[in-house]
C-alpha cells in the first residue's frame, strides 16, 4: 500500500540518476499509512523547476512560480513535481517561496506533523522529523512546529486543520486547538473564495460534518465568517451527517441544508449571505428555494395532509424541489430523534409526496387545454384567461382525474354561462 505506483517511480529514478533528490510527500503518503488509497502522488525534489522541465519530455508549469512542474507519464496522466522549498514572509495569506531548501526544511514549512512525512519511492524508507506516524497512530492533528506561529502565518491552516480531523476522525492537539481559537477573529483575513472551498471539502469528504461544524462554532469561526450559521440549532448541524456524503449535487445538497430551518421562514438577509459566501448565483437561489420551501409551516403538518393539499403544497414549492426537500425534511427529522413510528409516517408521506410530484398534474403547463383552446372559447387573452387557467388549475389540483380536455372545457362552458 506505501509503494507509490510505478509511473510515479520512474519519475524519481529519472531524477535521482540526474543526481537530484526525489521524495514522495504530503496527502498521499498519509492515506497510504493510514490505509486509504490514493491516487495523488506528490513528489518534492531538490531539482529546481527549470532542471524538471528539461529532465522530462512532457511537462506543463502548473504552479511554477511556487515550484511546481505537472510532469505527464506515458498515459498522458499528470503528476506534480515541487523544488524543496522554504516559506518566507508570509502575511498570513500569501507565501513568498524560496527555492534551495533541504528536505527537511521542505517538511518544516508544512502544516501538520501527519501532512509533513516523506517516503521514498523505491526503498520505502520515511523521512518523518516530526513524529507524523506516532500522530497517526494515536489520531491526532497536531502542528507542526510552534501552532501559534503556524497559524498566523497562514489562516486557512485553522480550517485545514478541522477538516482532516473532521475527515479522519480525529482529536485535534490542544496547543493546535488553543492557536484555531485564537486564530479565529483573525479569519476575515482569507478571501471568500477559500472559506467557502473548505466548506464545500468539508461537505464532500467529511462523513459527520457536524463534528467539524461544532468545531468551528465553539472556535469562533462561524461568529468571524458566517455570523448566520453562529447560533443555529444544534439538530441543523447534526442533520447533515444524515445527507449523503459526495461531490457535486451531494455536496451543494448538505451546504444548502446549513441555511434550511424547517416551519421557519428564511431571513430576507439569506440570499445576501450566501453571495457574501461565494455561492453562485445558481446555487443560492436554489439554496434560497429549498429554505424557504422548507420554512413552509404546512410541510410541519404534512403527515395529516390530504392528496389535495399535498398537491397544492407540492405545487407550491415546484416538482423539482421535492427530493431535495423531502431529503433535507427526513434528515432533520432523524436528528431530532424520530421515532420509529414517526419515521414510517415520514417516509409514507415522502414516497407520497414523490409520487404526487411526478405522476400528478401542478401547474398551468400541465394542463390538458391551452391558451389556443381557451381563444377558441372565446376567452380574451391576457388577465382573464390568466383568470381561467388558475381556476383550472385549482380544480385538477383538487381532482387530477378531471385533466382532459373535454372536462376543462365543460368547466369553461359552465363557467361562462
Ligand atoms: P487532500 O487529500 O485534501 O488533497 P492533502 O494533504 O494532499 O490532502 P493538499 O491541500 O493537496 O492537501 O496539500 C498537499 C500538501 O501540501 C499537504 O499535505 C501539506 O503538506 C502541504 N500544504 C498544503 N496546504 C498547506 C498550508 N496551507 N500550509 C502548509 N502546508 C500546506
Ligand atoms: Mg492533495
Amino acid at each position: 500500500m506505501l509503494q507509490p505506483p510505478a509511473a510515479v517511480r520512474a519519475i524519481t529514478r529519472t531524477l535521482e540518476a540526474a543526481g537530484h533528490e526525489a521524495w514522495c510527500v504530503g496527502g498521499a503518503v498519509r492515506d497510504a499509512l493510514l490505509g486509504i488509497a490514493t491516487l495523488d502522488w506528490d513528489i518534492a525534489t531538490s531539482a529546481r523547476p527549470e532542471q524538471v522541465q528539461q529532465l522530462f519530455k512532457r511537462t506543463i508549469p502548473v504552479g511554477i512560480q511556487f515550484g511546481t512542474v505537472g510532469v505527464l507519464d506515458r498515459d498522458g496522466v499528470l503528476h506534480e513535481v515541487t523544488t524543496f522549498r522554504h516559506d518566507v514572509e508570509t502575511d498570513g495569506r500569501h507565501a513568498v517561496v524560496k527555492f534551495g531548501a533541504s528536505l527537511d526544511e521542505d517538511l518544516a514549512r508544512r502544516d501538520f506533523t501527519i501532512n509533513a512525512i516523506a517516503v521514498h519511492a523505491e526503498t520505502l524508507a520515511l523521512r518523518d522529523p516530526f513524529d507524523g506516524r506516532a500522530d497517526l497512530e494515536r489520531r491526532i492533528v497536531r502542528c507542526v512546529g510552534d501552532a501559534q506561529q503556524r497559524m498566523q502565518e497562514d489562516r486557512l491552516r485553522a480550517l485545514r486543520a478541522l477538516r482532516f480531523a473532521g475527515r479522519f476522525d480525529f482529536a485535534v492537539d490542544p496547543a493546535t486547538w488553543q492557536a484555531i481559537k485564537d486564530s479565529a477573529p483573525h479569519l476575515g483575513r482569507l478571501s471568500m473564495e477559500r472559506v467557502k472551498q473548505e466548506l464545500e471539502k468539508v461537505m464532500e469528504q467529511v462523513a459527520r460534518p457536524s463534528v467539524t461544524l461544532e468545531r468551528y462554532r465553539e472556535a469562533g469561526i462561524f461568529a468571524a465568517l458566517v455570523p448566520a450559521l453562529a447560533d443555529a440549532p444544534r439538530a441543523r448541524f447534526l442533520a447533515i451527517d444524515h445527507l449523503p456524503l459526495g461531490r457535486h449535487e451531494r455536496r451543494v445538497l448538505r451546504l444548502a441544508a446549513l441555511f434550511v430551518e424547517p416551519g421557519v421562514r428564511p431571513p430576507r438577509t439569506l440570499e445576501k449571505t450566501l453571495k457574501d459566501l461565494k455561492f453562485s448565483n445558481v446555487e443560492a437561489r436554489a439554496a434560497v428555494s429549498l429554505a424557504e420551501a422548507a420554512g413552509d409551516h404546512r410541510w410541519s403538518e404534512v403527515t395529516e395532509l390530504r392528496d389535495a393539499d399535498l398537491r397544492r403544497a407540492v405545487a407550491k414549492v415546484g416538482r423539482l424541489m421535492v427530493p431535495s426537500l423531502a431529503r433535507v425534511l427526513w434528515a432533520r427529522a432523524k436528528a431530532e430523534g424520530a421515532t420509529a413510528v414517526q419515521a414510517n409516517a415520514g417516509r409514507a408521506l415522502y414516497r407520497r409526496a414523490l409520487r404526487v410530484a411526478f405522476r400528478d398534474p401542478l401547474s398551468i403547463g400541465d394542463l390538458a387545454i391551452d391558451g389556443e383552446d381557451l381563444q377558441r372559447e372565446g376567452v380574451a387573452p391576457g388577465k382573464a384567461m390568466g383568470d381561467v387557467l388558475k381556476q383550472l388549475l385549482e380544480v385538477v389540483l383538487a381532482d387530477p382525474t378531471r385533466n382532459t380536455r373535454e372536462a376543462l372545457l365543460a368547466v369553461v362552458r359552465a363557467r361562462r354561462a
